[in-house]
């Protein structure tokens, strides 16, 4: 068994933003369009569970992630 990817997809940077773009138009999948936690961007949240909450793991996932951790620490020794 072989589990080929798509042999004929083109990679380039620009296609996973087209992806989502043509996601949202074909599949009107509006109740998937979320606003970021960390910039108050929309985006598609394409995750199974629908937990995505940012709309970049790796800029606004990471800023909001360290921000909270910084929050709970500072709560934590306050007290
Ligand atoms: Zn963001």
């Amino acid at each position: 068994m072989v589990l080929a990817g798509r042999p004929h997809a083109r990679p380039g940077p620009l296609r996973p933003v087209v992806h989502a773009a043509v996601q949202l138009l074909t599949t009107g999948a509006l109740d998937r369009i979320k606003r970021c936690g960390g910039c108050r961007f929309l985006f598609s949240d394409e995750s199974k569970n629908r937990s995505r909450r940012w709309c970049s793991m790796d800029d606004c996932g990471t800023a909001e992630k360290s921000r909270r951790y910084v929050a709970v620490r500072r709560a934590r020794t306050t007290r």
